[in-house]
């Protein structure tokens, strides 16, 4: 039911055909005798309701901010994302970097004629953007740009990005549709507790949630106690922040005797712009008594309103009408079947300051599926399993930080944060992680030593290494008030 397009969620004709075979079916069935009639009424009594629910789903709009786009048959979004892309590429050849790159790949934007010519593309990286720091991008002249965002380059030029008037209007678009996908609305208060500056998640959410028509809170990242006073004054109904601080902040709330679901009118949390497990999700949402949806982005692409997960939770819907999604290996570069866990590799389809063409994201992910019960058919991938420039090399073996996220969110004696240090003693790699302890769990010696042993065999288990493990008490590690610092690398490099 929810993978029929858009033309027969909404067209009335349909909905009275199918309205009067129900009805007409069901008036048969009582008219049999005996169990059968019975059976028979009670299974397509559930069959008509299910199908009602369905389909009152699909004729309600208001499930949806832009109906014409989010409810786009396959069919229709590819055909709207091969006008896009050869829209992108005459208007990224106007730049002189891309000619160049066209040039060397032999191609022109005539060769683009079908969605999978995408391939012929070549591919851009942050490397591109460093060597063309910072406008050698820009597809339109400067003076049509209103506004520029920097990724936080820790070595060499940073990154910028961007964006003309209607490139911002757009990304607010975006941002407003995944809130309201989650079910806010213009009588939400929305508190925004993420760095705002050069920081995407900040200006990103504030715009997205302004057009969404929400009371927007600009509260930004950090001071707890006045994040809980806005939170109980202004009644705020919905908080976006890093997964990170959101423990951080209930931890303050347990501090300050404040329930969030008694003192507060909390019913969504937004939650991404880092990785985290599926793990520390169910924690969160346990801790704070509300759902909290991921949410992707990254300043490359604007930022927030990337992707987002709907109510169902079942992976992350990126934007078709925004993006074309590939997922490549990252050493062949070819694509990867669905399922298979790949880099994911995005080209820009509505954006004239800066589009970026395949851009290689380095993020790890899968593709889960095209459908979703939610009537949206835009593809779903799995949440970030990591960057592949996070991913640690010990003693041969890969290993990603969410990998140990997971094991340790298993144990409830153990609190959200951790830290993960590599270090060589003896020639050696070794791996020690810290793991703060629940407030109230026990500091009875024989326990501790019992959990400490129980945690390093599951982490064992689940990374083929053993590290060692540090039970702390909790406030003992550093919190971030942005992204979480996960892994701190004092190995020595030997040439
Ligand atoms: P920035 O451009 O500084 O906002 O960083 C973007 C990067 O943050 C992405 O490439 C991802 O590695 C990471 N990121 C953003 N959102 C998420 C998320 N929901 N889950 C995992 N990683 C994320
Ligand atoms: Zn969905």
């Amino acid at each position: 039911m929810a993978n029929f397009s858009k033309k027969y969620y909404f067209n009335d004709k349909y909905y009275n055909w199918f309205y009067y075979l129900c009805t007409t079916k069901m008036k048969k069935c009582t008219s049999l005798d005996g169990h059968i009639s019975t059976f028979c009424f009670v299974k397509r009594i559930i069959w008509k309701s299910n199908f009602c629910i369905n389909l009152n789903k699909m004729l309600d709009k208001s499930e949806y901010l832009h109906p014409d786009k989010e409810c786009l048959s396959r069919q229709e979004i590819e055909a709207l994302q091969l006008e896009r892309l050869k829209a992108t590429v005459k208007h990224c050849y106007t730049n002189e970097v891309y000619k160049k790159k066209f040039a060397e790949a032999g191609i022109t934007p005539d060769d683009i004629k079908t969605l999978d010519d995408v391939r012929k593309l070549p591919f851009t990286t942050k490397q591109d953007l460093r060597d063309n720091y910072p406008f050698g991008l820009a597809c339109v002249p400067l003076s049509k740009c209103t506004r520029l965002h920097s990724s936080s380059g820790t070595t060499g030029n940073p990154t910028v990005i961007l964006h003309t008037q209607k490139d911002i209007d757009e990304w607010a678009n975006a941002v407003a549709r995944c809130l309201h996908m989650v079910g806010l609305r213009p009588d939400d208060v929305f508190q925004n507790s993420s760095g705002y500056g050069m920081f995407t998640g900040g200006l990103g959410f504030q715009l997205g949630a302004e057009r969404l028509g929400a009371l927007t809170v600009p509260a930004a990242a950090g001071n707890s106690l006045r994040q809980i006073k806005f939170i109980k004054d202004f009644g705020t109904t919905a908080i976006h922040a890093v997964p990170s601080y959101v423990t951080r902040l209930h931890e303050v709330m347990v501090e300050q005797g404040v329930d969030p679901r008694r003192d507060t009118k909390l019913k969504v949390l937004v939650i991404g712009a880092e990785p985290h497990s599926e793990e520390q999700r169910k924690r969160i949402e346990k801790m704070m008594g509300v759902k909290a949806y991921n949410s992707f982005g990254m300043s490359e692409m604007c930022g927030p309103g990337v992707a987002f997960e709907c109510k169902e939770q079942n992976g992350l819907h990126f934007w078709e009408d925004y993006y074309i999604v590939e997922i490549v290996d990252p050493e062949t570069l070819e694509p990867v079947p669905d399922g298979e866990i790949g880099e994911l590799v995005l080209t820009t389809l509505n954006r004239e300051a800066m589009p970026l063409l395949r851009y290689r994201t380095r993020d790890l992910t899968r593709v889960l599926g095209r459908t979703c019960p939610c009537g949206r058919n835009h593809v779903r991938l799995d949440r970030m399993k990591g960057r592949s420039d996070d991913m640690m090399v010990l003693r041969g073996v890969n290993i990603f930080p969410i990998q140990i996220e997971k094991i340790l969110m298993q144990f409830k004696e153990l609190a959200s944060n951790y830290l993960i240090t590599l270090t060589t003693d003896a020639d050696n790699d070794n791996m020690t992680v810290e793991v703060e302890l629940e407030e109230l769990f026990t500091d009875d010696y024989q326990r501790l030593q019992k959990l400490q042993k129980d945690v390093t065999r599951a982490l064992k288990d689940e990374i083929l290494l053993t590290p060692h493990v540090k039970l702390v008490p909790k406030g003992t590690l550093p919190v971030s008030e942005g992204k979480a610092v996960r892994v701190v690398d004092k190995r020595t490099v030997y040439q």
